[in-house]
């Protein structure tokens, strides 16, 4: 499979097409961002850890049931994806409080929740991604609501199958954000699942272990993914 036009580039990542036009290639940057994108930065090897760990964790939820959209890894830093219909709205699941739940409703960071909590926020940097409740997403029109009972219950299956895998390699899944796609009447979890877009903590000590070392300067960014990296595909 040849590497095509450059079709968009995030944050994070750059989208190539290919000759199949089902099949895209996405490559994996070092670039950070944070604080919506006040502040911006390098994390060395970034690219190659995040397209490992989210290669391995794709693999790990298809033998679960649930269907990605990665295909196969081509070069340390790209993945051939399948091309989707992207829905645009980033599916937030939180298992401990941290982030912008302690800040918006004044928790104890580290609060162990009683349930699980998914939240919906609108993919849109010029809006800053607001938040989003279910009536918003269904009657503003981002997405319909059998797609979002489907995107609902893949949430939660993945939340159980990746807490586990995590807590059986010492670390807790404390939150992270997902992202859905169609391809004619099918859903697949799409973008990419690392410490970029997760929040990991070792499980005995609370050491953090995921983008907030970048977005709080504690140092050692990269031996962090890579522990992280190592320990989950080990
Ligand atoms: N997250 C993400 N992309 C976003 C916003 C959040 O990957 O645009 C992840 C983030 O890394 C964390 C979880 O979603 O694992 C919850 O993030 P939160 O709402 O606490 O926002 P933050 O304070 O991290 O901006």
């Amino acid at each position: 499979m040849k590497k095509g036009k450059l079709l968009y580039e995030g944050k994070a990542k750059r989208i190539y097409r290919t000759d199949d036009p089902a099949v895209l290639w996405a490559e994996f940057k070092d670039s950070a961002t944070a604080f919506d994108g006040d502040k911006k930065g390098t994390i060395a090897r970034k690219g190659e850890l995040n397209a490992a760990m989210s290669a391995h964790l794709f693999a790990v939820l298809e033998r679960a049931g649930v269907p990605t959209h990665f295909l196969e890894q081509v070069t340390e830093r790209a993945h051939l994806i399948r091309n989707l219909t992207m829905i645009p709205v980033e599916i937030v699941m939180r298992n401990v409080a941290a982030g912008s739940l302690v800040k918006r409703y004044a928790l104890e960071r580290g609060l162990i929740l009683k349930k699980p909590i998914l939240e919906y926020y609108l993919k849109d940097d010029s809006l800053h991604d607001p938040m989003l409740n279910r009536n918003h997403v269904i009657i503003l029109g981002y997405c319909t609501e059998p797609k979002l009972r489907r995107i609902e219950a893949a949430a939660v299956k993945i939340n159980r199958v990746l807490r586990n895998y995590f807590r059986k390699r010492g670390f807790a899944l404390v939150d992270f954000k997902l992202e859905f796609g169609t391809r004619g009447s099918r859903l697949y979890l799409g973008d990419e699942i690392s410490p970029d877009t997760c929040r990991i903590w070792e499980a005995k000590t609370g050491e953090v272990f995921d983008k907030d070392r970048f977005r709080f300067d504690l140092g050692e960014v990269e031996s962090h993914y890579e522990e992280v990296v190592r320990r989950l595909t080990a």
